[in-house]
């Protein structure tokens, strides 16, 4: 496999396997049929694009999304790579180009959209130019019963008998039905060579917060990431379009997104966040499929998901390029309610439905929950051994307390009202707040009004948002979302078991302290990196592609800290392979050369020079001054030139210095700078 590990440096500029890969590549490369399930962002498509080099012959990748093939296939030209699509939005040339590819041999990956299938001179035409192999990407779509399921993908099949060529087929979708369905579907049945690889996303840090501002939660989390790449999900086309407008106000760029607008402008949308760095996009759910861009640096939710699935598909969005993301979800006793009454009102059969809150159940466990977030997420697709350290619950543990009595009262008052009230009356009536409503129903008298004064209301609501989230009580939508007990409940009822609840989850997400913006890079690096972010964006927009096809983040940041100084140095930075090095990095190489002369022209002069690391000093000094020494007067500062001369100073002393920076300069920097110039010496 010596011919894979050259491959993957020179033409992918990658320093080794991501895990699972090699195995993958081998077995695909030995012709062997392959059904192989990675995590979104694990890397799948090198998988096929590497073999299809290594083997003779055209490889025929099957992909559903036009837009992603095509992006597909510009980054493979960009590497120096024979690839070609055939699609209905290709133009004339773009048909030609790949025509002629095909007749001269040099293609070697060819993608096409599963409707191609269906013209019968398809297949005729693949055999004639020596197709070698199949891949299938989004392999999931052939699944009748998933909701991507795309009906051309059931000609695959055909396509694999009449080429009998070696087939693999790749998804990011787990479960076994899916699995046994594509092995029927896709190859007769005759069991593939299987690769499960695990669903931990490592570079996703996971944290939940309960609501209390939601709005200014979300406005904090992305003051924090200004610059990066995110998405925010809403559970409204309205909020959608509020929050964007907020975002905006603040100095970001945010667009909405949602089923709700004209087809052209969500392609404009989705067009923009693909080529723009550094662009927010607010979306319902429907902004997902088709977005296939590596750099997502954070996901936020302003409202909880639907299910667990559809919570890890979501923030999966994130980080596929490797490099940390974050990610952020809201949630509170509304979204609990609105969750449970949409699966009650649906149309689903009654068994469905018992399921779907089964998987509401997992998500509010994974928000409650009192330890590592990512254990619980991952133990729910039956994986182990997780060792996590990037969540919010392994950054501060969850302060808990012994919530059973608490717990008990909570069931008692509702107990005794008859499961007819939801949680603001319950809690009027622990706290013993004699409201109309109170004197009216003549609670006044029950045994638990105001048997709850040791918390407070707040405290209170977060118990009952706890409560819902373990399932121990439900809204009953006939009720008008009064809460009733469900059976999970009667052990602690009964004095059979205990519970313990977050103290702090609500404390925690009411310290809206504006976070410092978080850098990618050091402070000293980041300026580099944006020049070199400014460098992208011209060259990608100049090629009308996206950024990330010029060199993804993770690139840059290893220009900006590893400073290569020339192009051999370059070509070991991960991410540059032999074709980029040639296309682009002269380009920023002069960026990063660029860089570390930039410096003031007057300090230029000095370069070389005893008075240029005066000046340096001098500089220094000045900035820890701006202020004054106990940082609270008026910024004052000296210009270039006239540092430049304090520099050049010779026997300098206090006169001098007043003479040449005047009353008000030399009370506040005069002594200091008389010592740099006495330590110059
Ligand atoms: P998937 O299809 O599994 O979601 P992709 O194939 O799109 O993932 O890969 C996700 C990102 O990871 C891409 O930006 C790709 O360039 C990068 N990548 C893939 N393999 C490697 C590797 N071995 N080393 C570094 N980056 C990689």
């Amino acid at each position: 496999m010596s011919g894979a590990a050259t491959l993957l440096r020179d033409v992918f500029g990658f320093d080794g396997f991501r895990p699972g890969q090699q195995e993958i590549v081998e077995a695909v490369t030995a012709g062997e049929n392959v059904l192989a399930i990675m995590p979104t962002g694990g890397g799948k498509s090198l998988c096929f694009q590497m073999p299809a080099l290594l083997r003779e012959g055209v490889t025929v990748v099957i992909s559903p999304l036009i837009a992603l093939m095509r992006d597909q296939v510009r980054a493979l030209q960009e590497l120096g790579v024979g690839a070609g699509a055939l699609t209905s939005g290709n133009t004339p040339e773009e048909t030609d180009a790949v025509w002629e590819g095909l007749e001269a041999g040099t293609l070697k990956l060819l993608y096409m959209a599963p409707e191609r299938l269906a013209a019968g001179s398809v297949i005729g035409m693949l055999k004639r130019v020596g197709v070698s192999m199949i891949a299938v990407d989004e392999a999931h779509c052939v699944s009748q019963w998933g909701h991507d399921f795309r009906p051309d993908y059931l000609r695959i099949g055909e396509l694999r008998r009449a080429l009998n060529v070696p087939l693999a087929a790749f998804t990011a979708t787990a479960d076994a039905e899916t699995q046994v369905e594509i092995v029927q579907k896709l190859f007769d049945g005759a069991g593939p060579r299987a690769f499960l690889r695990g669903f931990d996303r490592p570079n996703i840090h996971l944290a939940f917060a309960a609501k209390n501002s939601p709005r200014a939660q979300i406005l904090n989390f992305a003051a924090g990431r200004k610059g990066q790449s995110g998405i925010v999900y809403c559970g409204t086309r309205a909020k959608t379009e509020g929050l964007a407008k907020a975002l905006r106000d603040e100095g970001h760029v945010a667009l909405h997104y949602h089923g709700g607008m004209e087809a052209e402008d969500r392609r404009i949308a989705e067009r923009r966040f693909q080529q723009e760095d550094g662009l927010i996009v607010v979306a319902t759910v429907a902004f997902g499929m088709g977005i296939d861009k590596p750099d997502i640096r954070w996901v936020a939710h302003a409202d909880l998901p639907k299910s667990i699935e559809a919570y890890y598909q979501e923030i999966g969005r994130a980080g596929r390029d490797g490099s940390p993301a974050e990610t952020l979800t809201l949630f509170g006793s509304d979204d609990i309610r609105l969750r449970r009454s949409q699966i009650d009102e649906g149309i689903a059969p009654p068994e469905r439905r018992t399921a779907d809150h089964g998987r509401l159940n997992a998500l509010l466990g994974l928000a409650e929950a009192l330890e590592c977030r990512r254990k619980t997420l991952l133990g729910y697709f039956d994986e182990t051994e997780i060792s996590c350290g990037r969540c919010d619950l392994c950054d501060t543990p969850a302060d808990v307390f012994d919530g059973t009595t608490a717990v008990r009262k909570a069931l008692s008052a509702m107990l005794r009202t008859d499961e007819w009230f939801g949680s603001g009356h319950l809690i009027d009536i622990l706290l013993g707040n004699e409201t109309d409503k109170i004197r009216e129903r003549g609670h006044t008298s029950l045994p638990t009004y105001g048997v709850g004064t040791e918390y407070d209301k707040r405290q209170w609501q977060a118990v009952f948002r706890q409560m819902m989230g373990h399932d121990l009580v439900r809204p009953d939508a006939e009720r008008h979302g009064a809460l009733r007990m469900t059976d999970a409940a009667l052990p602690i009822l009964r004095g059979e078991a205990q519970i313990s609840l977050r103290r702090d989850s609500i404390r925690a997400a009411g310290a809206t302290r504006r976070p410092a913006v978080k850098m990618l890079v050091s402070e000293e690096d980041a300026p580099l990196l944006s020049a070199l972010k400014a460098k992208r964006r011209g060259l990608a927009e100049a090629a009308k592609v996206p950024a990330y096809i010029i060199f993804n983040d993770r690139t840059l940041i290893e220009m900006a800290e590893k400073r290569p100084d020339s192009l051999d140095a370059m070509a070991r930075v991960g991410g540059v392979g032999a074709k980029k090095l040639e296309s682009y990095g002269r380009a920023f190489l002069d960026v990063i050369n660029g860089a570390s002369q930039e410096m003031h022209p007057t300090r230029r002069k000095l370069a070389g020079r005893e008075a240029g690391t005066v000046y340096d000093r001098l500089l220094e000094v000045q900035a820890e001054l701006a202020r004054g020494a106990a940082g609270t007067d008026k910024p004052l500062s000296c210009s270039a030139s006239l540092l430049a001369k304090v520099a050049q100073l010779r026997n300098a002393d206090d006169t001098a210095l007043e003479r040449l920076l005047g009353d008000k300069r030399a009370e506040r920097f005069g002594p200091a700078f008389l010592d740099v110039l006495r330590e110059a010496g």
